[in-house]
């Protein structure tokens, strides 16, 4: 849950790709330790907006602070936080082990601290059994946890997470959610959750940004959202039967 002070602050954000603007002076404030899912339909700016957070596209206008430092113009490595994608993007020549310490070798973190760092992801995330295999010998599920574990061994204040769970089938992604889960109460870490899956929203946020054309339309706990949407669109996506 929220603790104090804001962890990621959104300032009139706007991007455009050419002459296609896709995200209009966007704000939105991040409590430290809270879980915000960015929830609407494909094509809405979901990932152009995480990306834009964790540095990874030049954005048109706006500010981007993290901790209260302005990191707009920051590299991704410097902005403190870890990202998890959709499609693992683990390195396939490596195994578990290296994929997880890779990171930290290049950035020259010492070796007995990547041990223990990795020891600990290992455990949270139940993967101690895998860590000489290859991400060719993992089941789906297994890749996303060891994904999970590159962000977590980088020890960052900010987790952004990417429709992690869209390539699982209905019974992982059903377990995943609730490790992640689980994870947010034990890190007690912001976590930002792009996803178009209602039910991913409703359970893991503590607020829900319902976004649509680049804007977000509503920005609420989910029960408040569920109960009394703003508008048709948040009612039609989320909301209860008018
Ligand atoms: P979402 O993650 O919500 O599905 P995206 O943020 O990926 O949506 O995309 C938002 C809009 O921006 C879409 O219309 C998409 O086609 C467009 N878009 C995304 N990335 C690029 C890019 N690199 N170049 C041009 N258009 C892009
Ligand atoms: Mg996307």
């Amino acid at each position: 849950m929220a603790q104090n002070g804001t962890s990621v602050s959104i300032q009139d954000l706007s991007l455009s790709f050419g002459v296609i603007s896709v995200l209009h002076t966007l704000n939105l404030d991040v409590a430290e330790g809270e879980f915000v899912v960015l929830l609407g339909p494909s094509g809405c700016g979901k990932s152009t907006l995480l990306n834009c957070i964790a540095g990874l596209l030049d954005i048109s206008e706006g500010r981007i602070f993290i901790k209260g430092k302005n990191v707009t113009w920051e590299e991704p490595k410097d902005r403190g936080i870890g990202m998890v994608f959709q499609s693992y993007a683990l390195y396939p020549q490596m195994t578990v082990e290296r994929n997880l310490s890779f990171g930290l070798r290049v950035a020259g973190v010492p070796k007995d601290e990547i041990a223990k760092r990795i020891a600990r992801a290992a455990e949270i995330l139940q993967i101690e059994p895998l860590l000489q295999r290859k991400p060719s010998a993992l089941s789906g599920g297994q890749r996303q946890r060891v994904a999970i574990g590159r962000a977590l061994v980088r020890d960052v204040d900010v987790f952004l997470f990417d429709e992690p769970l869209s390539n699982l089938d209905a019974k992982l992604r059903a377990e995943l959610r609730v490790e992640i889960k689980l994870l947010h109460r034990k890190l007690q870490n912001t976590m930002i959750y792009v996803t178009h899956d209602q039910i991913e929203a409703m359970t893991l946020a503590d607020r829900i940004a319902v976004m649509k054309g680049g804007v977000i339309q509503q920005l609420d706990a989910p029960q408040t959202i569920y109960n009394r949407p703003v508008n048709r669109f948040v009612a039609g996506f989320l909301g209860s039967p008018a």
